[in-house]
């Protein structure tokens, strides 16, 4: 679909059809079913009213012989109809397509010409030169309407039909010939209207369905936009509040949702607590086995202390080895087990550096939330606080702040 925008929607002015082969290609290959359809439809509609004829044939010919052709031909005729009807109808690509119509037009025409000379030739009383003309309005036009592209094919039947009718009125009745060029500037005028209508038409078809694909194309690209921008915000969102090295919440975020923590617990009186931690002597595990290796440490503690958390807990990573959690709905009797919990989890987890187990401590500092506390600044100062006395009382240590 979107080389096809690229490519070039010329359509040929007489022939209606793109100028592009691989364009029309494809426009032919994606109306193939339903021109099937109308195809199927629009030949056995010709055979119908073909046979539909030979009621005429009973009331104005009365020489046996030319009856029983006649019978024989409109009955070919509706054969082809119907076999044409069922090829269409059970399949709908192009090639069978345009091998149904080519050998229906081909039999059609020849057997349409063999029976309007024997009824010109056998009627009586001979029919007006009118009524001849009359089946030809029918006929040609129909040709046109009925049947599919190419137009080259429309034009050899109905030239071929044309040339028939011309020939039969002047070698088997010459009672007409002087008004033989009023007869023949009719039917080249009926070819006329028949080829402008039907390249028209095609012209139409195609530019509709020309417009039609580059409105998909649109929205299809449109669509990709949407998706994409929405990707986008998606990850924007997930960069700015998470944190790259360990993907629990960073600073910002956790500050966020600590105060909105807060306001809800303020509002229905419940319980928060927070706790910050500080990994203990972590420059100098850094300066022993490298900044890498400092890195899955912290990685290693994040995975441990979340296994220790609710779904609800907030845990972060507010500065370089410092984290926060806020514990809502937690009653103040557990939140030092919690936190003693989380201080041994850390103290007993060993992290492999080249084979040798490695370990980490972390102070912990615990504030709980009081009716004067307005903010999450005051709060998170009070466990910093507490944090830093563990640090002043000799490291790896839970201190409650008062
Ligand atoms: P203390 O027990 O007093 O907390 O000692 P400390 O060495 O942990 O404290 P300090 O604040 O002096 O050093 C923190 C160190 O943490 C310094 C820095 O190299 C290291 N650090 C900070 N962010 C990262 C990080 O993302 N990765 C690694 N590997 N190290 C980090
Ligand atoms: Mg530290
Ligand atoms: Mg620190």
């Amino acid at each position: 679909m979107n080389d096809l925008a690229v490519s070039d929607p010329t359509i040929s002015r007489w022939r209606g059809v793109f100028v592009n082969d691989r364009t029309e290609d494809t426009f032919r290959v994606q109306s193939a079913k339903i021109d099937s359809v109308h195809a199927a439809r629009g030949l056995l509609l010709l055979a119908a009213a073909n046979i539909f004829f030979f009621l005429g044939d009973l009331s104005t010919i009365s020489n046996e012989q030319a009856l029983m052709e006649l019978a024989i031909s409109r009955t070919l005729f509706l054969t082809i109809g119907i076999v044409a009807f069922f090829a269409l109808r059970r399949n709908s690509d192009t090639a069978v397509l345009d091998r149904s119509i080519l050998i229906f037009a081909v039999v059609a025409t020849l057997l349409m010409t063999f029976q309007l000379r024997e009824y010109i030739v056998y009627a009586a009383p001979p029919p007006a030169l009118f009524d001849i003309m009359l089946t030809y309005l029918v006929v040609i036009p129909a040709t046109y309407l009925l049947l599919a592209n190419p137009i080259s094919l429309q034009i050899a039947i109905s030239g071929v039909l044309t040339a028939s009718f011309i020939y039969i009125l002047q070698y088997d009745i010459p009672q007409y010939d002087a008004q033989l060029p009023f007869a023949i500037t009719f039917l080249v005028l009926v070819n006329i209207v028949g080829i402008t209508t039907s390249s028209r038409r095609h012209e139409l078809r195609r530019q509709a369905w020309w417009l039609l694909n580059g409105e998909r194309a649109a929205r299809k690209r449109l669509e990709n936009e949407i998706s994409l921008r929405q990707s986008l915000e998606q990850e924007l969102r997930h960069m700015a509040t998470t944190d790259d090295l360990t993907g629990i919440s960073n600073r910002r975020h956790f500050y966020m949702r600590a105060e909105a923590e807060i306001i809800r617990a303020r509002r229905y009186d419940r319980k928060l607590a927070i706790l910050e931690f500080d990994l203990d002597n972590f420059k100098g595990l850094n300066d022993a086995y490298g900044h890498p290796f400092g890195d899955e440490v912290l990685k290693s503690v994040v995975d441990v202390v979340s296994d220790l958390l609710r779904a609800n807990d907030l845990f972060a990573r507010v500065g370089g080895e410092e984290f926060a959690i806020a514990l809502p709905e937690t009653d103040e009797a557990f939140v030092p087990e919690i936190a003693e919990r989380i201080r041994q989890t850390i103290e007993e987890t060993e992290i492999l550096f080249e084979g040798k187990p490695v370990t980490v401590t972390a102070s912990i500092g615990i504030a709980l939330l009081t009716p004067d506390d307005k903010d999450i600044e005051t709060v998170i100062s009070r466990a910093d606080k507490a944090m830093y006395q563990a640090k002043n009382d000799g490291r790896n240590r839970v201190i409650s702040a008062r």
